[in-house]
């Protein structure tokens, strides 16, 4: 049978919910036995999300072979359970570089290389290896914007030459209402869709995002102006629990809409579990990227998804300059804390302050690559008094570097993709917690994205495997949990939860699997979400 094709674009404003759409449509399929894939077209001319300000972007989200992805790519993994890969994410760079590089190698010998053919053709070849059912390609941006254009062309191409009946597309706006006139204003959505005929693309449906239920009357201005049926219009109001709208969509019968459409048959009934009880644990991410909660969007995810409500993001900086007196009234009401990955030197003080607290008052603490990182380096200098201990990052002359540079690393010079990148097995050790955490598991696969490393030799007066602490060694030790070429995991003994992983354990949260070890740091707060009594 033909592939499908399921085409989302967007109009009127960004960060209007594509991503959960594109995310949820995949899971609503998913569930009634298709196999579905998405595919996430960024415009931007970065090569890939990998030298992006998280500030800004969010976060660069690691897929499972090592590419540096759009966070969306987090969106269809948690939804729909499968793995993205790189081919996943079509960036216009990618798509540039290499009809540049196809130019350079004689590729189009004799003729002119130009938008269309050339750059169209490169993004219809991308977009058919993508094997699946349906495919889900989720547009970036609105529709609209100067660099889209030229997706949008390729996609209308497609059509053309796979027929119409294997595309659907939907159109995601939002209508704003206005408190003064107390009415939703559809304007925006009309002009949205016009930009969209005027490129050659007529959507079937119309994903009507609102603060507020939208009335009848507006769905059917709407769908008079879009050119389809009001029951093409589906409104999607503000929801807290993303998590519901694939069921939301479910409810309003949008999969009938989708198997009709693309004449396909549902296998097997719906069923969908997903968290709806949220517990009202404190737990704190003691964070530097504070432009947009995205920055931390699987972590703050991976907690949402053991039942958990939104941690509170803490500014890393502004723990620089407290005493201890004030970090304690700051992060005692906080059930577990969180030290998240980052780059730079910019607020690691505070970070390094709040792990202390963490390791002396026994509160939770999980400590993500830099944050492992981090929990090393304070160790070192307020247990073991190794006052200079640093990460040749921050202090690239420093004496004392128990985080330095992997040795392959110092060759590179580009950036983008040159980390040490993607899922690699490691060993988890026997008698220590991180083998209990994995359910007593003897080998774990982990995403990585990090340049430096721990230093073994010079953190081995106090890094210790379980099996080999001796009396005379400094009491407590820093204790591996996992090694492979390089310290992966590290942990204290004596503590209800003092973990550091150098890898990225966020990234492999699904809906009704998050990572075990969000599951026992959360655990290991239960009850104590109060704080104080430490
Ligand atoms: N900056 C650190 C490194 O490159 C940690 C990276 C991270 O936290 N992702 O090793």
């Amino acid at each position: 049978m033909a592939k499908k094709y399921i085409v989302v674009t967007g109009g009127v404003l960004s960060g209007i919910g594509k991503g959960i759409l594109s995310a949820s449509t995949g899971r609503l399929l998913k569930e009634l036995g298709i196999h579905v894939l998405g595919v996430k077209i960024d415009p931007y001319l970065n090569v890939d999300a990998g030298t992006m300000n998280p500030n800004q972007h969010g976060e660069v989200f690691v897929t499972e072979d090592g590419y540096e992805a759009d966070l969306d790519l987090g969106h269809y993994e948690r939804f729909i359970g499968l793995n993205m890969r790189k081919e996943n994410n079509i960036t216009a760079g990618q798509v540039y570089s290499s009809v540049i590089a196809k130019e350079r190698g004689g590729k189009y010998l004799g003729s002119t290389v130009q938008i269309v053919p050339h750059v169209t053709g490169e993004v219809k070849e991308r977009l058919n290896q993508i094997d699946a059912e349906v495919v889900i390609i989720e547009i970036g941006g609105t529709v609209g914007d100067i660099e889209g254009e030229v997706f949008l062309e390729a996609i209308r191409e497609m059509v053309l030459e796979k027929g119409k009946d294997n595309f659907l597309f939907i159109h995601i706006t939002y209508v704003p209402y206005l408190k003064v006139t107390s009415e939703f204003k559809t304007k925006p959505t009309q002009q949205s869709i016009q930009l969209l005929r005027r490129i050659g693309i007529q959507p079937d449906i119309i994903a009507a995002r609102s603060e507020l239920p939208i009335e009848p009357p507006e769905i059917r201005k709407i769908a008079l102006f879009a050119g389809i049926k009001p029951e093409m219009v589906i409104n999607l109001p503000d929801n807290k629990n993303v998590y519901e709208v694939p069921r939301n969509l479910h409810n309003m019968r949008f999969h009938t809409i989708i198997l009709d459409r693309l004449q396909l048959t549902a296998s097997q009934d719906f069923h969908w579990d997903y968290p709806t009880m949220f517990k009202p644990l404190k737990i704190g991410i003691i964070g530097k990227y504070l432009g947009t909660d995205d920055a931390y969007k699987s972590i703050i995810e991976s907690i949402f998804l053991c039942g958990v409500e939104k941690p509170t993001l803490l500014d890393a900086q502004e723990l620089e300059e407290m005493n201890e007196e004030e970090i304690h009234l700051l992060l005692n009401e906080f059930g577990g804390l969180i030290i998240p990955g980052g780059f730079g030197k910019r607020g690691i003080e505070g970070k390094l302050k709040a792990i202390r607290y963490a390791r002396e008052r026994l509160k939770p603490l999980l400590g993500i690559c830099l944050g492992m990182q981090l929990m090393i380096l304070e160790f070192a200098r307020n247990q073991i008094g190794w006052k200079e201990a640093d990460s040749s990052e921050f202090d690239p002359e420093t004496k004392l570097p128990l985080i330095d540079m992997m040795e392959d690393q110092k060759k590179i010079l580009q950036m983008g993709g040159t980390m040490r990148l993607g899922a690699q097995r490691t060993p988890i050790f026997k008698n220590t917690k991180l083998y209990e955490v994995y359910g007593r598991q003897e080998e774990a696969y982990e995403r990585h994205r990090h340049r430096y490393e721990v230093n073994w030799e010079l953190c081995r007066p106090f890094l210790k495997f379980r099996e080999e602490v001796r009396p005379e060694d400094p009491d407590p030790c820093l204790i591996v949990g996992s090694k492979s070429e390089f310290v992966e995991s590290v942990e204290l003994e004596d503590h209800p939860f003092f973990i550091g992983v150098q890898y990225h354990p966020e990234f492999q949260s699904k809906v009704g699997h998050p990572h075990p070890l969000f599951l026992s740091f959360i655990r290991s707060i239960n009850g104590e979400s109060k704080g104080g009594s430490l």
